[in-house]
């Protein structure tokens, strides 16, 4: 297991941006005090682990003097804010991202404690918008704590972590609907953004046989103009501050709090602190799911290159060549919330030299990839997280072959693929229960098998077996696949047909397998 005297320490990195000079520090850290690889976390952040506690001030001082923080990474408060990791100059684009900033700005803890035990008391806090602190010390429908250094959180903070994604409509590459608040820029036919789509009351965690915690998508609150938003996030946010249950951290998540009180009481509650009625939610297009990977225009002049990491850990002669590149181009980066890596501001005359530098170092072209591999997920699990019942990291690469052997065995094709993710607890960090194939440890060597969500992430999967020894897989798996392969509908994704089919008759089709 971990060592009690090591940590793992995390950043905040709204939108997953990484400035060129703060990704060759953590490059550097990982080397020096960590265990010499980088790990990309489904909230855009990175993850050192293994960091000895003598050497914590020194990396964290590091980290905050190079325009990085780690501040709300961990702890019963706003979780890193994501958006969209495409580096697109579209003014729906850049206006969630800076939309998701002002909201990572408003839910920063405000207190010096924390730079002053890092930095020697040297305030690191960079410059934030008018708006931002407006909103934040906006009191008039008594949301403040007015005469305590952290007017939002005032001493006892939230009861539980809480998590926040802002998107354009069509682009899930964020998971919206497993966040606390999802939010979706809504514009006029010019592509002018106008103001905010509202979901509320979305969360993966659960515990295991205990049938009142569960994951739960985030539902339709309402629609607020584009100038309303920080009022909006933070009458939400207090709402849960004050009703939010803190007397067992199981039922902590607002996702409880609004699955007891319904949908109409708590946007009633949310509007007495925000002073206004929300408006209806806007007709929006379906979502689909982007990962980035591969080479994009900007639509500025500019290229990026979305470059896959299996499961988000960067190490070996993948660091290696990522660091020479974006050392000697200069290159800022982005992480996605599928734990993958965006080079940006690319140079159109560097797109081939760099093509060069990732093909000869052998790096993953997405090209060769296996699909299985492109949106898998795993957790951390062993030996990295204190929470881990089994495998997940660690035990997805030979899952994943075994899924191909599988899919070879009973003639789908190579370029057929489904949404697998794997962790090591009910805790669900890399948000199993929306993969069309959800692995959730549950004893050593077993995992409960989860089906039922969709390619583009909008349904939530349901528990189909307990118990699952990982060995015993195929006698789930082959049957399965087999039968989606030969009485699927057209186009029908493996969880749309395992929906369709019943977890019954599926049950049953296992039972009485011999093969196919
Ligand atoms: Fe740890 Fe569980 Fe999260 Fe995996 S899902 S990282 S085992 S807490």
């Amino acid at each position: 297991g971990v060592k009690s005297y090591q940590f793992m320490l995390r950043t905040k990195n709204p939108c997953g941006k990484v400035p060129n000079k703060l990704y060759l520090v953590m490059d550097d850290l990982a080397d020096q005090f960590g265990i010499g690889t980088l790990r990309l976390t489904t909230r855009q952040t990175f993850q050192l682990h293994g960091i000895l506690k003598k050497d914590l001030k020194t990396v964290m001082s590091t980290i905050i003097r190079n325009m990085g923080s780690t501040l709300g990474a961990c702890g019963d408060l706003n979780r890193n804010v994501l958006a969209p990791a495409a580096p697109f100059a579209r003014k729906d684009y850049l206006f969630a991202q800076e939309t998701a900033e002002n909201i990572a700005a408003l839910l920063t803890p405000q207190s010096g404690f924390y730079y002053d035990m890092w930095v020697d008391g040297e305030k690191m806090m960079s410059a934030e918008p008018p708006e931002v602190v407006k909103a934040r010390n906006d009191n008039s429908h008594g949301t403040n704590f007015p005469d305590s250094p952290e007017p939002i959180y005032g001493t006892q903070f939230l009861p539980r972590k809480f998590k926040i994604a802002v998107t354009v409509p069509t682009d899930n590459s964020i998971d919206i609907l497993t966040n606390d608040i999802g939010i979706v820029v809504v514009t006029d036919a010019d592509g002018k953004p106008q103001g905010f789509n509202i979901y509320v009351g979305g969360g993966m965690g659960r515990t295991h046989r205990l049938e009142t915690t569960f994951p739960r998508l985030g539902e339709p609150l309402g629609y607020v103009p584009k100038e309303d938003i920080l009022y909006a996030v933070k009458a939400i946010v207090v709402t849960q501050r004050e009703n939010g249950r803190r007397d067992d951290r199981k039922y902590s998540r607002m996702k409880y709090l609004i699955s007891s009180w319904g949908i109409e009481k708590f946007r009633s509650v949310v509007e007495q602190y925000y002073g206004k009625k929300f408006e209806p939610f806007r007709e929006l297009p379906e979502w689909q799911f982007k990962s980035y990977l591969g080479w994009h225009e900007q639509g500025d002049g500019g290229l990026f290159c979305g470059l896959h990491v299996d499961n988000g850990r960067i190490k070996g002669n993948m660091k290696k060549t990522l660091r020479e590149v974006i050392e000697k181009y200069n290159l800022d980066v982005r992480i996605t919330p599928n734990q993958n890596i965006v080079l940006c501001n690319i140079h159109p005359d560097w797109r081939d030299s760099i093509t060069a530098a990732l093909d000869q170092a052998g790096f993953l072209d997405p090209r060769y990839v296996d699909p299985l591999n492109l949106t898998a997920m795993a957790c951390p699990a062993l030996p990295l997280c204190p929470l881990a019942i089994t495998e997940a990291e660690r035990g997805i690469p030979d899952i994943l072959k075994r899924v191909r052997a599988v899919f070879n065995k009973v003639g789908l094709k190579d370029n057929e693929s489904v949404v697998i993710r794997a962790t090591g607890c009910p805790n669900g960090c890399a948000r199993p229960y929306m993969a069309e194939l959800g692995l959730v440890g549950d004893g050593p060597n077993s995992y409960q098998v989860w089906l039922g969500g969709t390619p583009n992430q909008t349904s939530l999967a349901k528990c189909f077996m307990d118990k699952v020894k990982v060995h015993d897989l195929e006698k789930v798996l082959e049957p399965l696949f087999y039968n989606w392969k030969h009485k699927r509908q057209a186009e029908e994704s493996f969880g749309n047909f395992t929906i369709r089919m019943g977890f019954e008759k599926l049950k049953e089709i296992i039972e009485k397998w011999e093969g196919p």
